[in-house]
């Protein structure tokens, strides 16, 4: 019996050890750097394809085209020859990090043991403030709307302190490593409960506020417990590569509204923006789009979906640059509003425009099925701070103001959209 309880001791100190421990994940990235190459031509961009069959290399972004850069991460054992090889193939390149792992440092869990925004956040600390302020105020609607991969939570909350209002819909965390999102969610839904503001409190009385905080939980416990750099969900995806079985989807890629259209790239299904072999394959989104259906047609107005990074206010279609939504002048007027207001704060510029135009042609996102499938007449992706310095790895001392910034953003968003008749 003695023994039982020392083993249980041990047990628990050694979860809550393995849990408060930032940067002592299993996959390390000591000496890692960080190269940021400029592709000029087609050629440039067919030998960067093939460069992981000789180097190994972890891509941070999607490779769409020439005419853009690109962001690697190699460790210390393939640095020389993939330098050799960018300045054999005449790729302008740059050390943007010297040590990923101290970048990943700074920006890691700070005080865990209660929820702020001056550090990121474990899901258990995210769910259970939640949780707590659902508990303290009637006009908050809580429920799970669904259970991940795994068997986690996805929860849903829904502000409404008015009836007849129509409502607003931020999601947050769909990509695991970008924490900035949720930070980023969590921070607005707070403004909404307990600013002292007038015209937060305002937006709150007479707007409904739909928020689900973190749509890919087993993906975002990945991150701090594996691996830092996981975008997609955790469910094997059924295939293999040298390393063994390969997980998850892009559920960002995995919507049902034009899927699989120009810019695809399914021959790759271990990378990090495989989008499923058909649409609407994961539970998480599954869930997410069941919770938004459930709502009555012409209720959410609004959706917006938070990512990192690149200060962009993109809009459907991202199927197309060449074909627009009926009222695409119209979403360019309210992200202008957005975009204007939050630069006013710390001059952070956001960019707005169709996806398909300002980012890469690609489909399945969350923003197009919102708006071409449950024909909410305002959607958007809001890719936050910042352009590309810390880029994924956005120090934690920067979340309160990305959160203000946002914030200024959207009260001038959603009085744009007023304006302009989108919750009429
Ligand atoms: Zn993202």
């Amino acid at each position: 019996m003695r023994l039982l309880i020392l083993l249980i001791g041990l047990l628990t100190v050694g979860l809550v050890a393995a849990k408060s421990a930032p940067g002592r994940m299993a996959v390390r990235y000591d000496n890692f750097k960080v190269y940021q190459v400029t592709i000029e031509t087609d050629l440039q961009m067919e030998e960067l394809r093939k460069i992981h069959e000789h180097i190994t290399v972890h891509f941070l972004n999607e490779l769409a085209g020439p005419g853009r850069t690109y962001n690697l991460i190699v460790g210390p054992l393939f640095q020389r020859s993939l330098e050799k090889t960018l300045n054999f193939l005449e790729i302008v390149y740059k050390v943007i990090v010297e040590d990923l792992q101290k970048l990943l440092d700074e920006a890691s869990v700070g005080d865990d043991s209660h929820m702020e925004w001056e550090t990121y956040h474990t899901l258990d600390t995210i769910y259970d403030w939640v949780d707590q302020e659902c508990a303290a105020h009637d006009y908050l609607e809580c429920k799970v709307i669904g259970k991940s991969h795994e068997g986690r939570d996805i929860k849903g909350v829904r502000l409404s302190k008015r009836s007849g209002n129509k409502a607003i819909l931020l999601e947050g965390n769909i990509h695991a490593m970008e924490w900035i999102s949720s930070a980023t969610v969590t921070f607005l839904l707070n403004q909404l409960i307990n600013s002292e503001d007038p015209e937060m409190q305002r937006l709150s009385e007479e707007y409904d506020w739909i928020v689900v905080p973190m749509v890919n939980p087993d993906g975002f416990v990945y991150t701090h417990e594996v691996e830092r750099l996981w975008r997609k969900n955790r469910r094997p995806n059924g295939h293999m590569n040298t390393t063994g079985a390969c997980y998850g989807i892009d559920m960002n890629r995995n919507f049902d509204y034009h899927w699989g259209g120009a810019g695809w790239n399914i021959d790759e299904p271990c990378d990090h923006w495989f989008g499923g072999e058909e649409p609407n394959t994961e539970v998480e989104i599954l869930s997410l789009q069941d919770f938004v259906s459930s709502f009555d047609d012409g209720y959410i107005r609004s959706y917006m979906a938070f990512h990192a990074y690149g200060q962009y206010v993109l809009l459907p279609y991202g199927h197309s640059n060449t074909e627009f939504p009926p009222n695409y002048e119209q979403m360019q007027r309210i992200a202008a509003a957005f975009s204007d207001a939050a630069a006013e704060v710390y001059g952070s510029t956001f960019t707005y425009g169709a996806s398909g135009l300002l980012n890469y042609v690609v489909s399945g996102a969350a923003k197009d099925w919102a708006y071409g499938v449950k024909n909410i007449p305002f959607t958007c992706t809001v890719e936050l701070r910042d352009k590309g310095t810390f880029g994924f790895f956005l120090p934690s001392n920067q979340i309160t103001e990305v959160g203000i910034e946002v914030t200024a953003g959207l009260k001038a968003l959603v009085n744009k959209a007023q304006e302009e008749g989108i919750f009429d």
